[in-house]
């Protein structure tokens, strides 16, 4: 049968999913990504000419290229239904622009999740292109465009050839480069608490100094503590003070991009990356015994915590028959948006409740089931009630000291029973533990307690934590400069450029990271600066708005930029570091270089003398016979180490393996 409409979406899973649900008059076709962009080899903006952009056939896409043009040939209708956002929307006006001209049956159809509802819905209701989202999506590839292609050669000059910079990722590694540097600085101070084992007839439960005559209390030294220890261990501990509060916990909002990646990282050990790769296979579809794919979730890049009606409905009627009525609040659970989200985003949730995690299990691999598991019960707990905790403070003195014992218990479950947030970074865990284990018997003013034990502990001032996927999200969205799109790009590139390591999920800058950092820091302060990258973001937002003009945006830019940039290009040198090793062949010293594999020794009389040495790990290659040692290398794939007698020896490892004696 003859197929009269084309349905073009951007990966292969995709179309046969939108295929099953659209039937046999449409046929569906991959774009595989983006097909049309800047050219590779140079800018392709003419500053001059109101930023003009050329858009060139991405190579190595021409085929592509050319099996959608065959597949359009005929066809009453040709839809877009790429992903529902600028992205999705600059890859179809870019086809529509550059390969139908100027033919006027291509139509643009978006939808938030891959269900039969919600595409039949989106193809009655087809659109022309969204021209001020394309003009948003086209001044952001401009901008970082033009602080790529100017800055890295400057990179270049200064460090090594093949580094880069870019306009966002540059401001995150700045925020990495400032912690570490705050790590760095800070100085450690002791101090010492005291804590108090005590009972009531068989009930035990502790309690902490906090005053004394009135005062906080702050211990210095093991001295002073034990001095107070000796002081009371005699002393009456009398209850002085109870209070009883009731606290309600209110659900946390259903995800959005932000908020899946940092849960992900706390509870799955996801990094953002990963959490992407699989939200995307389980929105695209899977299937799931059903012949062809389903699509799980809604789309994955958003930031709005908005949820359809339908879903809603169904969300309540599920809690109801599942938790029972009194979880069920009476109104629906809603969630502010936090800026005015013009098109009608979604939050991340299932397409549908039915669909219990339980019931998928032998259709997902582990992690995408895991992954939809916190998705599915993230969103459930969103629309039931406030869990309800009994706080319980009491007052103990003893002389002069007083003492606080606090716990907590929960008298209602609420959302909890569906979804708990407690696995939660170390800085902030600690506490939260020791409120909940402590457990506060009956007790009355004027009660006399029996002490159990004095414990007295000594305690470092911590410096602030580095940085996890997690936090830096969390940083990245406060200060403004991130979009659900971007977070884990922005991550990726960082890692891959050996920027930053990952070790044991905490981001640790490394040297060329920070020499990459000084740079733009000293010759690009504003391009660097948090604050102005939150207001491009604004700004390109305001694009899509249609509240804001693209060239002006790009010209304020600009011009300032261009005025840092002048003025790096004249000033910024060739770095020498110096060592304390001398050439092998001719007794000059050996200066550090890094070049497109890594760190290296090179003489400092080159290119007069061409020796050069790799610094090696001090590790040995662990591969049998080799007596190699391990090296640090660079490679498009991002950091690794390699064996110094390579191309004989192939040994490759992430990590640097124990050194064995
Ligand atoms: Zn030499
Ligand atoms: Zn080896």
């Amino acid at each position: 049968m003859k197929k009269k409409n084309l349905v073009i979406v951007e990966s292969p899973t995709k179309a046969k999913t939108i295929g099953k649900i659209l039937g046999d008059s449409f046929s569906v076709i991959s774009s595989m990504g983006h097909i049309i962009d800047l050219p590779l080899k140079k800018l392709g903006v003419d500053i001059e000419n109101g930023f003009e952009a050329e858009y060139v056939t991405i190579a190595g896409r021409q085929k592509a290229l050319a099996a959608i043009k065959k597949e359009a040939k005929g066809k009453e209708a040709i839809y877009v239904a790429t992903d529902p956002d600028r992205e999705g929307e600059a890859i179809g006006w870019q086809l529509k622009n550059r390969v139908f001209k100027k033919s006027d049956n291509i139509l643009r159809v978006t939808f938030h999740e891959i269900t039969p509802a919600a595409v039949k819905e989106a193809f009655a209701h087809a659109r022309d292109f969204d021209l001020n989202m394309v003009e948003a999506q086209i001044g952001r590839r401009i901008l970082d465009r033009i602080v790529g292609y100017f800055l890295s050669p400057l990179l270049w000059k200064k460090i090594a050839r093949g580094l880069s910079a870019g306009r966002v990722q540059s401001v995150a590694l700045r925020l990495i480069i400032e912690r570490e540097r705050e790590i760095q600085r800070f100085v450690s101070r002791e101090y010492w608490e005291i804590g108090a084992e005590l009972a009531k007839g068989s009930s035990k439960f502790s309690a902490k100094l906090d005053k004394k005559q009135g005062e906080k209390i702050e211990l210095k030294n093991k001295e002073e503590a034990e001095g107070i220890c000796n002081d009371i261990k005699e002393k009456e501990f009398k209850v002085t003070d109870i209070k009883q509060s009731e606290k309600k916990r209110n659900p946390y909002a259903p995800f959005i991009t932000s908020t899946m990646q940092q849960e992900a990282f706390n509870k799955l050990k996801f990094n953002a990356n990963k959490t992407m790769l699989v939200a995307q296979q389980l929105y695209e579809g899977i299937d799931i015994g059903q012949d062809n794919p389903v699509g799980l979730i809604t789309y994955m890049r958003t930031d709005s915590p908005r949820v359809a009606p339908e879903a809603i409905s169904e969300v309540r009627e599920y809690i109801g028959r599942s938790f029972g009525k009194e979880h069920l609040p009476e109104k629906p659970n809603y969630y502010k948006v936090k800026k005015l989200a013009q098109e009608a985003h979604e939050a991340i949730r299932p397409t549908f409740v039915s669909r219990h995690p339980e019931s998928l299990k032998g259709f997902l691999t582990p992690d995408q089931l895991k992954l939809y598991t916190l998705i599915y019960n993230r969103f459930v707990a969103s629309q039931m009630k406030p869990a309800i905790y009994t706080v319980v403070t009491v007052i103990i003195e003893v002389g002069q000291y007083q003492f606080n014992a606090s716990g907590s218990t929960l008298s209602f479950t609420g959302f909890t029973a569906a979804y708990n947030e407690n696995a939660e970074e170390e800085e902030n865990g600690e506490d939260k533990d020791k409120i909940k284990k402590n457990v506060i018997p009956a007790l009355a003013k004027g009660d006399i307690l029996e002490l159990l034990g004095l414990l007295p502990s000594q305690h470092f001032t911590k410096p602030p934590g580095r940085y996890s996927d997690s936090s830096l999200i969390k940083a990245l969205e406060e200060d403004g400069i991130g979009r659900p799109s971007t977070y884990a790009p922005i991550i990726y590139t960082l890692i891959i450029r050996d920027y930053v390591r990952r070790i044991k999920g905490y981001f640790n800058p490394t040297e060329l990271g920070f020499k990459v950092c000084d740079l733009l820091v000293e010759y690009f302060p504003k391009i660097i600066d948090v604050g102005f990258t939150a207001l491009m973001e604004k700004e390109l937002d305001e694009i899509e708005e249609g509240r804001l003009d693209k060239i002006k945006v790009l010209k304020d830019f600009y011009g300032p930029f261009k005025t840092s940039l002048d003025f790096a290009q004249a000033n910024v040198k060739k770095e020498v570091i110096t060592t304390d090793e001398v050439c092998d062949k001719c007794g000059k010293p050996l200066i550090i270089k890094w070049g497109r594999r890594g760190k290296f020794l090179s003489c400092s009389d080159f290119p007069t003398c061409k020796n050069s040495k790799s610094i090696t790990s001090g590790v040995k290659c662990p591969e049998e016979g080799c007596g190699g040692e391990l090296i640090e290398r660079r490679s498009k794939r991002g950091f690794f180490y390699g064996c110094s007698n390579f191309p004989k020896c192939r040994f490759t490892s992430r990590a640097l393996p124990e050194n064995k004696e």
